[in-house]
C-alpha cells in the first residue's frame, strides 16, 4: 500500500542517479543510461546519444497539444479517427512511421494497422 502522505521530497528527492537505465527512443534500446535527476528534472543520461540525451532532458508529462488536431485545429479523438481512416483507405502505399517511444502494444497495433491497409511499417531507426 503507497503512503498516501508522502511529502514532495520524499517523492522528488533532490538528487538522484539511476544506472542501466532504459532508452526507449530509438530501436536500440540501449540499456546502459545513467542518468541524474534533481527534484523532479533528469539533468544528465550520462552514455546516451544526443537524441538520447534530448529524450531524457526534455521529455515530460505536461500537455503541450490538445488529444487531436485535423489540419492544426483542435478536434475530437473520434473527428481524427475518420479522417485518418479516410487518408489510409484512399492511400496508395501507406507508411505507418515513427514508434519511437512507444510500447510493445502500440507496435503490434501498427503492424496490424499496416497488414489491413496494405501499407508498409518503418521507424526512425532506419534514418
Ligand atoms: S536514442 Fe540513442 S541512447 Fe536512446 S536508444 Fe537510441 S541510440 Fe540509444
Amino acid at each position: 500500500m503507497s503512503d498516501v502522505n508522502a511529502s514532495v521530497s520524499e517523492l522528488n528527492p533532490p538528487s538522484s542517479v539511476t544506472k542501466f537505465a532504459v532508452c526507449t527512443f530509438c530501436g536500440c534500446v540501449c540499456d546502459d543510461i545513467e542518468v541524474h535527476t534533481e527534484g523532479d528534472r533528469i539533468t544528465k543520461a550520462k552514455n546516451a546519444c544526443s537524441l538520447g540525451e534530448a529524450h531524457f532532458k526534455f521529455h515530460n508529462a505536461e500537455r503541450h497539444y490538445p488529444d487531436a488536431l485535423i489540419d492544426g485545429k483542435e478536434a475530437t479523438v473520434e473527428e481524427a479517427v475518420e479522417v485518418a481512416a479516410d487518408i489510409l483507405y484512399n492511400a496508395n502505399m501507406p507508411l505507418v512511421y515513427g514508434l519511437s517511444n512507444v510500447t510493445c502494444e502500440t507496435t503490434r497495433a501498427a503492424v496490424g494497422l499496416a497488414e489491413m491497409i496494405g501499407g508498409v511499417i518503418d521507424s526512425h531507426t532506419s534514418l
